[in-house]
């Protein structure tokens, strides 16, 4: 592609709003424009890099014998409302009425609209297990969008969806899943960690997170080069001992005081995993489990959390129940099946979470229903505490160091959660009917893109590495007036595209130095540069990787490239 003809438009400063490298250098190099916030269009260059991300995960997606659909953005609301998310998303889903007053939502993820295909479509065990993808558009309506394509509104994303016979089954599509994310953000050439994104204290490690490293990043994680366990700090509390108390602090219904030790205890415990990031808790009272989920912006460690929070209490039958709602979703709660839920907005998130969990009143706290015999659950956390850095690793093969991360993919055990909604059920090889079982796996396509620049850049512009750069070969002209250097440049242009590499060719009437800028921004791994030898057939081929450069005869240019 000649430069001349082409979109690139490059800054020489920083935007004003671009706080972060990759931010600055995709805007800067002419990679992308911001057209409102948290949306984005990518330009030509842009578009090159991030088809080149799909095709790599196309090809592993693929290769783990998943199938590639695409599923409308736009969805009905009655497919929101069958799974109950349509009451519990909250805000950050873009909900809109057509002509006909009917209302609609842009899709945040998919997992209804890939159900009811799969409901209306497969009724037995024989086309089980199947995984689906699509690489699509996503909406979201970002509290703070911000970073770029790091936290967009409209942003895309790769989605997959397994449905399974059984619990055994979806293990196994999970791990098929988790080893494609591997081979992908590997053939990336990331620096990344897959990272248990379960709580501790719920048990289970049915969601991982993969982690690119990077300061930028808005989530901590625990992990250890000699030991293979990595976590989200934010999720990871470990649990050193639980012994249930023998004594019972309260009775049932009655109003008091609360034994001050343990009230401390739960508020340290919240007040502390708030500033780590905590979404949710669970408490067991009156034989119930009681899911406490707090909304808002989650800072981690630099900023405490003071502003206003939503707290929602939910209260659930079962155990399996909250577990499976801690699992309900990408990015959300998923839909609460019981049906009291209370709102409540307190200026300190700790405070609201204490007396909506115990109740209170104008004298203060109490618990209620709790049940002699049935301990509260403060004892159950007394003895719990997030780990530290220079702690060992829970398996004991490492110690444990803490690095910021960028969350560019996410693989989740859903279970039965949208199957059993959505009444998604298939006959069984003994005709019998069951539920089907779910996963759904998430990649951000746009946001690895950026992940990819944060990685792999340097002071003077972004260093792709060839994988995913929008070109491999960038020829430079530094005088195309001169006659012999704008016939070279032309022939090595036209040599390099018939050995049918990808070429940029900037042959634009610019001074040198705005050229070689130019060109370390955008950032392609080799140049070619016709310059002051063009006479004698000579020119410079320089690494974007490395300072070093050498001459070559024009006769040896295609040799050494391909
Ligand atoms: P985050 O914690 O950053 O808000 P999430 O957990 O809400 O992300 P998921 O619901 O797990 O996101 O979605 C799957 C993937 O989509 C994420 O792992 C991430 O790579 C990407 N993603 C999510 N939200 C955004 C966004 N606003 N902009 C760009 N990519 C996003
Ligand atoms: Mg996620
Ligand atoms: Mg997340
Ligand atoms: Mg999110």
């Amino acid at each position: 592609m000649r430069q001349s003809k082409m979109l690139v438009p490059t800054l020489k400063e920083n935007p004003s709003d671009a706080d972060i490298a990759s931010h600055q250098l995709l805007v800067r190099a002419g990679y992308i424009r911001q057209l409102a916030s948290g949306i984005y269009t990518l330009l030509p260059l842009g578009k090159r890099v991030l088809s080149k991300i799909e095709k790599v995960i196309r090809e592993e997606m693929d290769r783990s014998g998943a199938q590639e659909m695409l599923l409308s953005a736009l969805q009905p609301a009655e497919l929101w409302q069958e799974s109950g998310r349509w009451y519990t998303y909250g805000p950050e889903l873009m909900r809109m009425n057509d002509r006909h007053n009917r209302e609609f939502a842009l899709g945040a993820t998919h997992e209804e609209a890939m159900t009811s295909i799969i409901r209306d479509e497969i009724g037995s065990y024989k086309k089980l297990p199947m995984t689906l993808y699509q690489i699509q558009n996503k909406f979201r309506d970002e509290k703070r969008p911000r970073f770029g394509l790091l936290r967009g509104r409209e942003f895309l994303m790769k989605d997959a969806y397994s449905f399974n016979e059984s619990y055994e089954s979806l293990d196994e599509s999970y791990q098929m899943m988790f080893d494609a994310y591997c081979r992908i953000f590997e053939r990336l050439g990331l620096n990344y960690r897959a990272v248990i994104a379960d709580s501790g204290a719920m048990g289970g490690k049915e969601t991982h997170e993969f982690m690119v490293l990077s300061d930028v990043g808005e989530d901590v994680i625990a992990y250890s080069d000699t030991s293979k366990y990595a976590a989200n700090v934010e999720m990871a509390p470990v649990v050193q001992t639980y012994e249930k108390s023998a004594e019972t602090p309260l009775e049932k219904e009655k109003v008091a005081t609360p034994d001050q030790k343990t009230m401390q205890e739960v508020a340290d415990y919240l007040d502390h995993g708030l500033d780590q990031g905590l979404k949710s808790i669970m408490f067991e009272v009156d034989d119930k489990y009681v899911l406490v989920v707090t909304r808002g912006d989650h800072e981690v460690n630099d900023v405490k959390v003071k502003n206003l929070y939503d707290a929602k209490v939910v209260e659930l039958a079962s155990e399996e129940d909250t577990k499976r709602l801690m699992g309900a979703g990408f990015g959300s709660l998923g839909p609460i099946d019981a049906p009291e839920e209370v709102e409540v907005v307190a200026d300190h998130a700790v405070e609201a979470m204490v007396n909506i969990t115990c109740g209170a009143n104008d004298e203060g706290f109490h618990y209620k229903n709790v049940t002699p015999g049935n301990d509260f659950a403060p004892d159950r956390y007394a003895d719990m505490r997030f780990i530290e850095e220079g702690d060992p690793s829970p398996d004991g093969k490492g110690i444990i160091q803490f690095a910021r991360g960028i969350e560019v993919g996410h693989v989740f055990k859903l279970g039965s959660f949208y199957a059993e909604n959505m009444g998604a059920t298939f006959l069984d090889n003994s005709g019998k009917s069951q539920t089907m079982v779910m996963g759904s796996y998430g990649i951000g396509v746009s946001r690895t893109l950026a992940a990819m620049v944060e990685q792999f850049h340097d002071d003077q512009g972004i260093v792709w590495p060839n994988q995913v750069a929008p070109y491999q070969v960038h020829v430079l002209s530094l005088n195309p007036k001169k006659e012999e250097q704008r016939v070279l440049a032309d022939k090595i242009y036209a040599d390099l595209l018939a050995e049918g590499l990808e070429v940029l060719y900037d042959d634009r009437p610019e001074r040198a130095g705005v050229k070689f800028a130019d060109s370390d921004l955008i950032g392609i791994p080799v140049r070619i540069i016709v310059g002051k030898k063009a006479g004698e057939e000579i020119v410079e081929m320089k690494r974007r990787d490395s300072d070093s450069k050498e001459e070559l005869s024009y006769d040896s240019v295609v040799e050494e490239i391909k």
